[in-house]
């Protein structure tokens, strides 16, 4: 197979030399005589395995002591129900819609209790990050929730909320939930400015079938009476992530992934690189009168970027040709349609350039 580069919004692509080990470790890993599919999740290889990934992600993202790494199923869709379950406490709970992530989110979350919306969504597309002073929070919410990046619409937080008492801040004291699931581990971050931080694997950290929480210690155990048990956060912290199996090997790939980004210079060294990618797609679509991104430039997503070609009536053929060239996955989805390049930590920055290459021929010879 020569080269290809993959595209995909989800599941994404891994890194490569993540993919060598597992290979080479598939039946015996470590002179165990087992692949990781096999062991026991209470032994002590798996142990082992779990105990280093939680370490190096804590130390990846500098998680403070008294936040607690949470290894869950069911991707981010379930903790949608997860986490209103837990932490609304009888309460209401302040909802930022930012795009398609986000509006899901608040609709499954208004199942289990009162929801406030931050902002009035219009009908139009998700194209922006609306700007706090337009922003309606509530004084006693039990938490606001908000997707750092929506993977979708290519809109991403580039700061965090402010605090205070006016009524477009948040309270000092009401825990911010993000769903990190397309971004996490994508650059630095504060984790002491959240109280919840969840994603599933599948965009930037691993196989699905894998969901990380991390979570303040003091939010754990309010879990309404009927929250299941394998997804009540205090039930799964107390267990250390094994009240039931949990995804052993999903989590073994998340940790080589890991120590492949501490390898990377951390989350320092890829958001460095993650920018340089996402500027080079960008400048040179902003450039062109043939390619179209709509997301206002200060609220554009590093890891996923739509984009549109000047007529649709070439999409196909532009999709066709670039798979031809071995760029994959560029059809953007089908609720905003047009392209999208998914560009997460695990593509380089060559994946890029080729894109680049191959979108100023294709609008060379069709512009
Ligand atoms: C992919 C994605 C989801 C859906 O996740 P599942 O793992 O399919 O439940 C939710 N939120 C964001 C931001 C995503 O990128």
């Amino acid at each position: 197979m020569s080269q290809i580069f993959n595209f995909s919004a989800g599941p994404a692509v891994l890194p490569r030399e993540v993919l060598e080990q597992a290979a080479a470790e598939m039946t015996d890993w470590h002179g165990s005589g087992m692949s990781v599919m096999e062991m026991s999740h209470r032994g002590a290889e798996f142990g082992q395995i779990i105990g280093e990934a939680e370490a190096d992600l804590r130390e990846l993202l500098a998680v403070p002591e008294h936040y607690r790494v949470l290894f869950m199923q069911g991707g981010a869709l379930a903790e949608n129900a997860i986490v209103p379950l837990n932490l609304l406490r009888g309460g209401s709970a302040d909802y930022l819609v930012t795009g398609s992530w986000s509006r899901q989110s608040a609709r499954e979350a208004a199942r289990y209790g009162t929801i406030n919306m931050v902002v009035e969504p219009g009908e139009a597309a998700f194209t922006r990050i609306p700007p706090q002073a337009e922003w309606r929070l509530s004084r006693d919410a039990s938490y606001l929730h908000l997707c750092s990046n929506e993977t979708i619409d290519g809109v991403q937080f580039h700061w965090l909320p402010a605090r205070g008492d006016a009524p477009h801040q948040l309270a000092p004291a009401i825990p911010l939930v993000v769903d990190a699931s397309s971004d996490i581990l994508s650059r630095p971050i504060d984790v002491s400015a959240y109280g919840c931080l969840y994603g599933g694997a599948q965009k930037n950290i691993g196989p699905a079938g894998l969901t990380l929480v991390i979570i303040r210690e003091d939010l754990l155990g309010h879990a309404h009476p009927l929250c299941p048990s394998a997804f009540d956060y205090a039930v799964v912290a107390k267990n250390k992530s094994m009240f039931n199996t949990p995804p052993t090997y999903a989590i073994y790939i998340a940790g080589l992934v890991f120590k492949w980004l501490k390898r990377q210079g951390g989350v320092a060294g890829i958001a460095a690189r993650n920018q340089a990618k996402a500027a080079l797609l960008y400048d040179y679509i902003d450039a062109s009168g043939f390619y179209q991104n709509r997301v206002a430039r200060e609220d554009r997503s590093w890891m996923n970027v739509p984009f549109f070609l000047a007529d649709p009536a070439l999409d196909k053929e532009f999709l066709a040709g670039a798979q031809q060239r071995g760029l994959l996955q560029l059809k953007g989805h089908r609720s905003v349609g047009g392209m999208r390049a998914s560009i997460y930590n695990a593509m380089p920055i060559e994946g890029v350039r080729t894109l680049v290459d191959y979108m100023k021929d294709f609008e060379r010879s069709h512009g």
